[in-house]
């Protein structure tokens, strides 16, 4: 076994389901399934997946505590929620090894995401003292009205495979310091992460003398997915992941009238125009498209090149494609690792044929790794493709480091063709015009919720907002007003007056 694996308390017959530091009780046989290193194929431990049985346990344990954890003053649970931070700090190293080993991010960027997960916890403490409501003049003498927020109940938080940390966290540590409870069901391609996060941080609540505030549920789609978003105990249900899975939670959450938080798919875009710094354009599109082997929700997957520097930039490009170190993602220097499995491999060469099927030309890449740094890792070539804006897979999102390169001359056009996609979550300008940017920007510019000027399109920071419009699904997470998603408003109106008048003049006299 790993040595991060011990030293993060994984032993290799996980359980599925927890509710404190410590897994559930499992009665009876359950099946099992491997975590595996994409880098290697090799399966780094096994877990014991939940039932819906223990999932009812879960579920069941988290509306008990929540009962008494929405009586903690907001700023306590921020004190337990500041310790969770302190943890996570202890453990990022590791942490973030163990982010690389099982979905093969770079190690800058596993530890970026633990990094992350920290930052959004700090923000949490903060906003712990800050859930403001506003108050109003009543219409009526002597009447007092404001708004106040109010816990929600057990908050699920269902996450994708990419982000098998932090994802969590933007949920987790806003929901925590607004008093829900919160059951998380991951990706089962990142099960050990989110064990390892989730023992760190129920112990921190253990210490404090909390159990059951933070639960975890690892499962099948079909038995605990279904189930937990189907749950009428579960106020509001927060996916991460792709269009597909979004319309069915979507679906079955909105038909016992939930609540859902929806993070889905995007299909990023840059536009680069003729006035830009193409030093850096080139750095942000790198970054962008190669950046997480293309397995950001918000990876740049398409390029529009105004006309006059198009052929000249297109090959600065493909140039640096070809120099992108690709391999062992734990290796110092290593740009760019596997993709998360050999599903996903399959995915980029089918997309690859689509592509040559309609028309696009290969630039470079549209194979896999010729000499792979491990026999059965998932290695790809990153793939720049000469593409029409009317190719069909253009308006698709496919979880891989293809990109769409596109001349342009009008800039009504460009934007038509920057918008007339399905999805709607980041995007990025990169000019030296400030009426450019400033255009860009406005309400006749970029449709998504993200739009960077001179900056590419993956790589948020937690206090924005972060979220996509169309179907990306319209959710709101991590900074900004963001919290009060894990909120319910509560508009009250005291009347210290004598009298009883009523509003708008209404009159109701015996
Ligand atoms: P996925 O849709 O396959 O799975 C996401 C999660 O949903 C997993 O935990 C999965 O088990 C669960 N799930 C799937 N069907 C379910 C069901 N019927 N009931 C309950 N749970 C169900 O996505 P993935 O392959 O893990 O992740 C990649 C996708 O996630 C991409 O589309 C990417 O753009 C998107 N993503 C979006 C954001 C964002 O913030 N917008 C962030 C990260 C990833």
């Amino acid at each position: 076994m790993h040595d991060v694996l011990s030293r993060l308390g994984l032993s290799d017959t996980n359980p599925g389901a927890w509710t404190s530091a410590s897994p559930l009780p499992m009665r009876g046989e359950r099946e099992t399934l491997g975590s595996e290193n994409p880098a290697t194929g090799e399966t780094l431990a096994r877990i014991a997946l939940a039932t819906k049985g223990d999932l009812d346990a879960v579920i069941e344990a988290s509306a008990r505590a929540f009962v008494e954890w929405r009586k903690l003053p907001a700023p306590r649970r921020g004190e337990i929620v500041r310790q969770m931070a302190e943890a996570l700090r202890a453990a990022k190293s590791d942490l973030g090894k163990l982010v690389t080993l099982e979905v093969g991010k770079i190690a800058s960027e596993g530890q970026g995401e633990v990094q992350e997960s920290i930052d959004i916890a700090d923000f949490a403490v903060g906003l712990s003292r800050q859930l403001y409501g506003l108050s109003m003049h009543s219409e009526r003498a002597r009447h007092r009205m404001y708004e106040q927020w109010h816990p929600l109940g057990p908050v699920a938080v269902v996450t994708a495979f990419n982000f098998p940390n932090a994802v969590w966290a933007w949920n987790a540590m806003l929901a925590l310091v607004c008093g829900d409870t919160v059951i998380w069901k991951p990706s089962l391609k990142a099960s050990l992460t989110a064990i390892a996060t989730h023992k760190i941080c129920a112990e921190v609540l253990a210490k404090n003398g909390w159990d059951g505030v933070l639960g975890l549920a690892i499962g099948s789609d079909a038995e605990v997915g279904e189930s937990l978003v189907a749950d009428r105990r579960i106020p509001l249900v927060s996916a991460t992941g792709s269009v597909r899975m979004g319309r069915r939670i979507g679906q079955v959450v909105s038909a016992r009238l939930g609540r859902s938080l929806l993070e889905l798919g995007g299909n990023n875009a840059i536009v680069v125009d003729a006035t830009a710094d193409l030093d850096l354009a080139l750095r942000g599109i790198l970054f962008g498209a190669v950046g997480t082997a293309g397995q950001r929700c918000t990876s740049t997957r398409r390029l529009f090149l105004h006309e006059s520097i198009a052929d000249a930039f297109t090959q600065r490009l493909v140039s640096a494609y070809e120099q992108v170190r690709i391999g062992d993602p734990m290796a110092e220097g290593t740009l760019m690792g596997p993709l998360i499995d050999a599903d996903a491999v399959q995915m980029y060469e089918r997309a690859i044929a689509t592509i040559r099927e309609q028309g696009g030309e290969i630039l470079t890449g549209g194979t896999l790794l010729d000499r792979p740094p491990h026999p059965n890792g998932h290695y790809v070539r990153p793939t720049v493709v000469r593409a029409r804006p009317d190719m069909p897979i253009c308006r698709d999102e496919t979880f891989a480091p293809i990109l769409y390169v596109i001349p342009w001359r009008e800039w009504d056009e460009v934007m038509a063709w920057h918008n007339d996609v399905p999805q709607g979550l980041s995007s990025a300008l990169f000019t030296d015009s400030f009426r450019t940017a400033e255009r860009f920007l406005s309400a006749e510019g970029s449709d998504c919720g993200i739009a960077n000027v001179n900056i590419g399109t993956s790589g948020a920071e937690i206090g924005g907002a972060f979220g996509g419009e169309k179907e990306t699904g319209g959710g709101r997470e991590a900074g900004s007003d963001s919290w009060k998603n894990y909120m319910r408003r509560q508009t009250c109106t005291l009347n210290w007056s004598p009298d009883l008048p009523l509003a708008q003049g209404v009159r109701f006299d015996l």
